[in-house]
């Protein structure tokens, strides 16, 4: 799909709102979803005379994010005013730093089929978002209850080149986010927000070609989406001879495509200058010292550890870890469970289908999942009731051990009933038996299935065939003796 002699350069810019109670210069609430204009006050509706006061918990968030992302911390960063006009910006500018970010100089680790890639990120700052525009059919109303909430801008060097990467690096950054409770993240909620960057070069060029802005992609399939089909317009247009204009886009759900918003702003048109009613932020080494004493295991670290303990796949524990909540319901899960390889492969081969939820919720306790893969891992029941009984606890919560005695749907594993089923089937089936004396093994395939059918789908696979073959071997001895 791209075009072998372009190269596609992308860099992302995520906006990410920080967990704190209260707003990042006021004591209003973040709640999400409280009636429009409830939660603002003459600070963040931006009146005449106010002033800005910096929540300190926002900053301990942003470092915490710094930190998780093996930035420097800056020991001195500032405040700035972006000026521009739009009706939910209510001072008509946006504090957020510049020149100065508390953070720069970082890197994540992002995971794709051609594997491991270290992705720069340039800089963290702080700042406030903007409120929102309700558009109705009788005009355009304002919520300000955003408006002053704090939130990190993380920029990304230009290092990424497929969307399937920048799919990669939103996945691993919201893990690391959610993992570290700095946000939650919730991108259908606007809480995880994505610019995305991106120019086409020739491959071997340095230099970088001209760039579009896509603008507030919200989720991880649009944004790979909208560079796929971003890419295809810029190599179309290339191919031409003709040139991409620098402008800002967006990405069209109904139509699958990115549409043009706007010429692209330069810093120019911001008029950025020093917030003037901030002092500068002052971090030193010690304020450090006990937000790194108190930062989570990651999600990197726990990769390398579920590894280890549990004796998964890497493959398994990357899908694990990349969802916080996945990987500490897979650990609840496995509390109650001996065997945490089949566990892993049963939750993320079968469970995770009845997963819709974003982030991850099961419908199944983590519990009631241990139960059911222990049944099956003690041959208790086969995999096909394993797979029957999770369709059934997704609807209703029941002890699998309890329904599965009840209604009859334990593996059968003693002998004697195994023998006397068997000794049916081969008496029932002379054309089976005969074709498989001839050597076709079709034939042992059939006379299995015919005990599957006769159990009820409950005869223990292995052990059936075992004695199947033992039967068949002495009535071939019983023959033989007769023949003498
Ligand atoms: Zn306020
Ligand atoms: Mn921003």
């Amino acid at each position: 799909m791209n075009h072998p002699e372009y190269e596609a350069v992308i860099g992302l810019e995520v906006h990410a709102e920080l967990r704190t109670a209260s707003k990042i210069f006021c004591s209003c609430k973040t709640e999400f979803g409280a009636a429009p204009n409830t939660q603002c006050c003459p600070i963040c509706m931006g009146l005449p005379g106010s002033l800005p006061r910096l929540n300190r918990y926002a900053v301990e968030l942003a470092i915490r994010a710094g930190l998780a992302l093996e930035c420097e911390i800056a020991p001195r960063s500032k405040f700035d005013r972006k000026q521009y006009f739009y009706p939910d910006l209510p001072k008509a500018y946006q504090i957020s730093q510049n020149k100065y970010p508390l953070c720069r100089n970082g890197r994540l680790q992002i995971r794709t089929a051609k594997g491991v890639r270290q992705i720069r990120i340039t800089r963290i700052h702080m700042e406030e978002d903007a409120g929102k525009l309700i558009h109705s059919p009788d005009g355009t109303r304002i919520d300000y209850n955003r408006s002053g909430v704090g939130l990190i801008e993380i920029v990304s060097a230009p290092d990424l080149r497929s969307g399937e990467e920048a799919s990669a690096y939103l996945r691993a950054l919201r893990g690391i986010l959610v993992t570290a409770g700095v946000s939650d993240c919730r991108m259908q909620e606007g809480s995880m927000r994505c610019d995305i960057n991106l120019s086409l070069r020739r491959r071997g060029e340095e230099a970088l070609g001209a760039r579009t802005e896509i603008k507030n992609v919200n989720s991880f399939a649009f944004a790979e989406k909208a560079i796929q089909c971003e890419i295809l317009r810029q190599s179309e247009l290339l191919a031409r001879g003709e040139r991409v204009e620098s402008e800002t886009r967006r990405f069209d759900e109904a139509l699958g495509c990115t549409v043009r918003m706007r010429k692209k702003e330069s810093a120019a048109d911001y008029r950025f200058l020093a917030e003037p009613n901030l002092p500068v932020l002052c971090i030193s080494q010690e304020d450090l010292l006990p937000i790194r004493a108190a930062m989570p295991e990651l999600p990197e670290e726990r990769r390398a550890r579920l590894c280890k303990d549990y004796g998964i796949a890497e493959a398994d524990a990357v899908i694990l870890t990349s969802e916080p909540a996945l990987a500490d319901y897979f650990e609840a899960s496995a509390e109650h469970c001996t065997d945490a390889v089949k566990l892993s492969h049963f939750l993320l081969g079968e469970l995770l289908r009845y997963c819709r939820s974003d982030p991850f919720r099961s419908p199944v306790s983590a519990l009631r999942l241990a139960e059911l893969v222990a049944l099956w891992c003690e041959e208790r029941i086969n995999g096909t009731t394993a797979k029957r009984l999770l369709a059934r606890l997704v609807e209703a919560d029941f002890s699998p051990e309890a329904v599965a005695a009840q209604e009859n749907l334990m593996q059968i594993r003693d002998r004697e009933s195994l023998c006397a089923m068997i000794r049916a089937v081969l008496a029932d089936s002379p054309k089976a038996v005969e074709d498989y004396r001839k050597g076709k093994l079709a034939a042992l395939r059939a006379l299995q299935g015919r005990l599957m059918a006769v159990s009820g789908g409950r005869a223990d696979p292995m052990l059936g065939e075992r004695i199947l073959l033992e039967m068949l071997s002495e009535e071939d001895d019983e023959k033989e003796r007769a023949c003498e």
